[in-house]
């Protein structure tokens, strides 16, 4: 019997596949040392775990609000207006959902249609290398695709004409990860005014329908003295912004499946109404003795937010400099996120000493997990440019780093 083409043909997460690969090889005993996973090492801080014990305890077990209570959606909605700048937002234009990648979903499924006959599809500007998810889940939700190309040179950055010539009536929604997973850099301020000089220009003129989808998941872990900046904020594209974060990252999280999504003004307050729709149908509220964790996290744990941050500054400068270290890898330098992407095309055509030969970034990751029990994602499905590029997440201990970079030192000088 058939299984839909929906779902046949969704390209499965090469981060998620390759993260329970190493998490099976660790579990049947294989030494095996993953830079896979965007997952801090860290426990979740203590006292938000005892919010959430606590509303268990006195029975916060029930269906709530399909959003979210209005406890922490304004909670959320002071953190995004205070801490972001993000203009006109009550508990009403904020979304509380199973992660950012639910969030991102229903957002995407409120902002594209299919093409009806003869129209054509919306689109969706990507800067690549991104994220896998952003591209499969626009695409099932009936966008096309539109991947504007960034090097490490411009440190993975679109620049502003760059973006002005990518935008067609058609385009319906420019997504933004700044900092940014999969390549540790991020955008400044001028860069993202100006990035939004273009949008606002393009709305008034050929594209009136489109919206910025900026990721901040990242947004706590800037560690260069780069300050984060929300695109929100910019007062000319405020109600066109979608702004997606949540508390995996920040807050050592993953697990908890918490993201949310604000969206500001008149447009905002009817777009968190098609979400709640949506979500009504598909998963209604979170965990709901989550509610009093996600208070906790945002009131009361910036000072453990802000120690992972200078923890993974720490491994980022450890990681770039034994990455750059090893002959034939270039790499930009992370300024935030916790992630080195360098590019390793200059191996490629040679042969690893169990005879796989290297032709492109998904065979250097299976040579380098084979033989030399290193695990990182290839560079493939980010797109553009990262078919010559391997990600390594630091979100592991630096004896993890040292000892990975020791063993992948020593597989890049045997091969031949
Ligand atoms: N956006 C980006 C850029 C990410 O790397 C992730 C990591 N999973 C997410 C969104 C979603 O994270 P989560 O679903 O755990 O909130
Ligand atoms: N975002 C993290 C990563 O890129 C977690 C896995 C996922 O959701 O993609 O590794």
């Amino acid at each position: 019997m058939q299984i839909s083409r929906r779902a046949s043909d969704l390209k499965p997460s090469a981060t998620i596949a390759v993260t329970n690969r190493a998490k099976q090889m660790q579990a049947q005993g294989v030494d095996v040392l993953s830079f896979a996973a965007g997952e801090p090492d860290f426990d979740t801080p203590e006292p938000i775990k005892e919010a959430a014990i606590a509303a268990l305890r006195a029975g916060q077990t029930k269906y709530m609000p399909t959003m979210g209570d209005t406890r922490t959606r304004e909670v959320i909605a002071a953190k995004a207006s205070k801490q972001n700048g993000i203009p006109n937002i009550t508990a009403e234009h904020i979304g509380i959902s199973s992660g950012g990648k639910h969030a991102l979903y229903t957002a995407y499924q409120c902002l594209f249609d299919f093409p009806r006959p003869n129209e054509s599809p919306s689109e969706c500007l990507i800067p690549v290398p991104a994220w896998v998810s952003y591209m499969p889940l626009a695409e099932l939700a009936g966008a096309k695709v539109v991947e504007l190309p960034t090097t490490t040179a411009t440190g993975f950055k679109i620049s502003p004409v760059q973006l002005k010539s990518a935008i067609t009536p058609r385009s319906r929604v420019l997504v933004l990860c700044t900092p940014s997973n999969p390549c540790g850099t991020m955008y400044s301020e001028d860069e993202l005014r100006a990035l939004a000089a273009v949008v606002a220009e393009a709305a008034r003129t050929i594209a009136p329908d489109l919206v910025v989808l900026a990721d901040e998941i990242y947004e706590k872990v800037a560690y260069a003295g780069i300050p984060h900046f929300s695109i929100g904020s910019v007062p000319e594209i405020a109600e066109r912004t979608v702004t997606i974060n949540g508390l995996s990252k920040a807050y050592s999280m993953t697990g908890w499946r918490v993201g949310y999504t604000v969206a500001s003004g008149e447009w905002g307050l009817k777009f968190i109404c098609a979400m709640a729709t949506l979500q009504g149908q598909m998963t209604t509220n979170i965990t709901s003795f989550v509610y009093p964790a996600i208070r906790t996290a945002l009131l009361e744990c910036e000072a453990e937010a802000q120690m992972f941050c200078a923890k993974f500054g720490e491994r980022a400068r450890l990681i770039h400099a034994r990455l750059t270290g090893i002959p034939g890898l270039v790499c930009a330098k992370p300024t935030g996120a916790f992630y080195a992407f360098p590019d390793i095309s200059a191996h490629f055509g040679k042969t690893s000493p169990a005879g796989r030969r290297i032709s492109g970034a998904l065979d250097f990751c299976e040579a380098l997990l084979a033989e030399s029990l290193v695990a990182a994602v290839p560079g493939e499905d980010f797109g553009g440019c990262g078919r010559n590029h391997v990600r390594f997440s630091f979100a592991c201990s630096d004896d993890t780093i040292n000892r990975g970079m020791d063993r992948l030192t020593k597989f890049v000088a045997d091969l031949r």
